[in-house]
């Protein structure tokens, strides 16, 4: 069975998120993209805990489901910050922790509350040195397992600009051996992370690191599995075996592509500018994906795209595509429902249906797909924290 997975997306528990991100409005609305297993999140929260206890129930080996309803597969996930201090400078590092079901999340909830204020944050932050932390989610959970989380962000990702890590041995030493997959960040793709031969024993998770209902699924894993559940899954990213790709935003979309510095307007393009400070204020730029993909890629652009070796596809969000065919406004929502009435769920509209039937509903969306899928779009990319614009309108 194919499979669209969003396995990296948060509660309404964690800081900063919309407060519509109740179980069944997240179930609802991974309907309606096409998703067909999405992580929980925020699996550690106590209240969220007590919430997707309340309103899940069992549907397989380490999943649930919506109670009485249908909806996706939801697996156990939850997102780890570690901030601490290594070689002199400050390192932060966010980690994706996937566990077999929501008692090994009341589990590894007892082993780590001392750690980190659980209720504070859904993403809950730990001043613990990252292999630390990961020894103890396995003494806790040993089938649990941790995805280093967006790698190539330069706050939070393991390998960004300004976390000095250069490998994954780096920063998890020894227990770098037990990571089989990353994710790949909404501003890298496949082909960005295939630069980097030190990655290739990776299998790539991309997901939509949401905070609200309306980015659920801008990126997905696709997998083939026949049972559905944690260990199938566990599998499909440790060996290949059910894992068939993933589905990518395009990398410009990312909000740190590029260098630049937001307050003061500079957006820098790595490929024809040197690393330099900034010319407005003097102070380093925040150095974007591009220029550190760049900086640790042993193989260029053309080599990392050439050995991808799956599905590795772009997209734009539904609601964007009706925005550059002139809808505005409450009328977005109003088209994006009604093509999802007509033609079903978003990604499978925008990825696999076929033309002239989204031609039937709409011929420009059936234009604007085209030209999404045939990768032909114009881009302003993302820098230091401004969300990129990308376009097949
Ligand atoms: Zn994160
Ligand atoms: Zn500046």
């Amino acid at each position: 069975m194919r499979i669209y997975a969003d396995l990296h997306l948060h509660s309404r528990y964690a800081f900063n998120t919309s407060p519509a991100l109740t179980v069944a409005a997240l179930a609802a609305a991974a309907a309606r993209v096409g998703l067909g297993l999405i992580g929980s999140g925020d699996a550690l929260h106590p209240a969220w805990r007590a919430e997707l206890r309340r309103d899940l129930e069992p549907a397989g080996e380490g999943v649930y489901r919506l109670a009485g309803g249908a909806g996706p597969l939801v697996a156990a996930t939850v997102e780890l910050s570690t901030v601490y201090r290594r070689d002199g400078r400050v390192r932060r590092v966010h980690h994706l922790v996937h566990l077999p079901g929501l008692e090994a999340a009341d589990t590894l909830a007892a082993a780590l509350e001392r750690h980190a204020n659980l209720a504070g944050d859904g993403r809950p932050i730990f001043k613990l040195d990252s292999r630390e932390l990961f020894a103890r989610v396995l003494d806790a959970v040993p089938e649990a397992f941790l995805v280093p989380a967006h790698v190539w962000t330069p706050w939070y990702g393991v390998l960004g600009a300004n976390s000095g890590f250069e490998t994954l041995e780096d920063c998890y030493g020894d227990l770098a051996a037990e990571i089989f997959a990353v994710e790949t960040g909404l501003s890298a793709d496949a082909a960005m992370m295939r630069r980097v031969s030190s990655l290739d024993r990776c299998r790539l998770l991309s997901g939509s690191d949401a905070h609200g209902l309306a980015t659920l699924g801008r990126e997905a894993t696709v997998f083939d599995l026949p049972e559905p559940g944690f260990a199938a899954l566990r599998r499909a990213l440790a060996t290949g075996q059910g894992y068939l790709g993933t589905v990518e935003s395009f990398p410009e979309h990312g909000k740190y592509h590029w260098d630049g510095h937001r307050a003061c307007g500079v957006r820098v393009d790595p490929e024809r500018e040197p690393e330099a400070p900034c010319p407005v204020c003097g102070r380093p730029l925040t150095v974007g994906v591009a220029r550190r993909v760049a900086a640790l890629a042993d193989r260029s652009a053309a080599e990392g795209a050439a050995r991808v070796g799956h599905e590795a596809r772009h997209v734009l969000p539904l609601a964007e595509l009706l925005a550059d065919l002139g809808h505005k406004g409450a009328g977005i929502a109003r088209a994006r429902a009604a093509a999802l009435d007509a033609l079903g769920p978003e990604l499978p509209l925008l990825l696999d249906r076929p033309l002239d039937a989204i031609a039937a509903h709409d011929p420009g969306l059936a234009a604007a797909v085209e030209r999404m899928r045939g990768g032909r779009v114009t881009a302003e990319p993302g820098y230091d924290g401004v969300v990129g614009r990308v376009s097949a309108g």
